[in-house]
């Protein structure tokens, strides 16, 4: 039988009331299959009060030691006023340029049962939501140098840097020729290379690695029709890979059509298959400690690690699975809850969630 170590970062606000379900719900899905090993390290928030630290080393080994690392999230107004360098997002920062987790991949999925919750009109979202943004996270114009200020014609101006070298963009596109692979095959890069070089070079790129997947369908997308596309019929969509910036503002474009911030789970991989999975939400300090907090985020979470990181793909089937049905039976946390025509749906608390998921693997 297989064995493999999860590091868990539950971290502040909700995030350790959503880690205790996806612990379970990772445990009961792997039945025989697998064994599982956990180790609980300390990140953000809780990190500082007990270290000093938002990332002390101890958690860094910890991660860089497992297989995969599930993080819950950081933050929360008790640590608004510490100093700019050890705040919790900084840790955040910290684990993943630890960890160089070069890409993000944010699915953006929306349930049939909750399409009231989607801003689109009812007959764009009949077609149905269920595409992948697979960002480049390490690169690109976030980081690229030179980058400051200086004086042009005489007045102020500021400036930064759009650069990828070839391997960059290899290395990601390598990540989403791979997801769409495990997915239904189709692959839409973005860019810009009708104005930017950079894009030029992009796309190339991506061409040329596609002759290693001919079982894929690679599509090219200017990044202003895609943001188009996307709220005009985002059914056309399977997987999208793109640049730091544009993959920034679409992954969040896609996440908010679906309409249901505790519902979407992210991961971001490094070199080696090493992954960190999160709900793309924040700790949620307002409903924290009052067994209100959606845990789906947290366990489609563990469904991603289980895909991307440990390859357990039948494990990760039934967590999908047993989330739609409880869906179905009508199980809604407040978040997700209708506020018109709510017959039907059952209000439900964190742990009551946790517990139908795991009834119904
Ligand atoms: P948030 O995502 O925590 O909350 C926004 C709203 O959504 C709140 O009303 C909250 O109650 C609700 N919400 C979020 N997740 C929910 C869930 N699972 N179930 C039910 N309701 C949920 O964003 P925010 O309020 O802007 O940030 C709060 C803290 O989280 C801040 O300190 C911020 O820096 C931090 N943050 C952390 C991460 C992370 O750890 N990856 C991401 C974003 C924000």
């Amino acid at each position: 039988m297989s064995k493999y170590k999860i590091c868990l970062l539950p971290g502040d606000g909700i995030g350790p009331e959503i880690m205790e379900q996806a612990i379970e719900v990772a445990k009961a899905s792997v039945g025989s299959e697998a064994e599982l090993e956990f180790t609980t390290a300390l990140l953000g928030g809780v990190a500082i009060d007990t270290t000093g630290k938002p990332l002390p080393d101890e958690t860094v080994a910890a991660c860089k030691a497992a297989d995969g690392v599930l993080l819950g999230a950081v933050g929360g107004p008790k640590w608004d006023n510490v100093d700019r360098s050890i705040r919790p997002e900084s840790g955040l920062l910290g684990i993943r340029k630890a960890l160089g987790l070069f890409s993000n991949l944010r699915p953006a999925v929306l349930f049939p049962e909750l399409a009231p919750a989607s801003c689109l009109r009812a007959d764009i979202v009949a077609a149905g939501i269920d595409l992948l943004v697979v960002r480049e996270l390490t690169g690109g114009i976030y980081f690229g140098e030179p980058r400051g200020d200086k004086t042009i014609d005489g007045e102020p101006a500021s400036f930064n840097t759009m650069v990828y070298k070839q391997s960059e963009v290899r290395r990601v596109a390598r990540v989403a020729f791979e997801a769409a692979q495990k997915r239904g095959k189709r692959l839409c890069s973005v860019d810009k290379a009708n104005v930017l070089d950079v894009s030029r070079l992009w796309r190339e790129t991506v061409i040329e690695v596609s002759k290693d997947y001919p079982d894929v369908t690679l599509e090219h997308m200017y990044v202003d029709n895609a943001a188009m596309q996307l709220i005009r019929d985002p059914s056309q969509f399977d997987v999208v890979v793109t640049s730091n910036l544009f993959g920034d503002i679409l992954s969040d474009e896609s996440a908010a059509i679906t309409g249901s911030i505790g519902m979407l789970p992210s991961a971001s991989l490094g070199e080696g298959g090493i992954g960190l999975f999160e709900p793309i939400h924040g700790s949620a300090p307002d409903i924290a400690g009052q067994d209100k907090a959606n845990p789906l985020a947290m366990i489609l979470s563990v469904a991603m690690l289980f895909r991307h990181s440990l390859n357990l793909v039948a494990p990760a089937d039934r967590i999908e699975a047993a989330v739609r049905k409880v869906l179905a039976d009508g199980y809604r946390t407040g978040d997700i809850m209708p506020r018109e025509n709510a017959e039907g749906c059952k209000m439900v608390g964190c742990k009551e969630m946790g517990r139908l998921v795991l009834e119904n693997l």
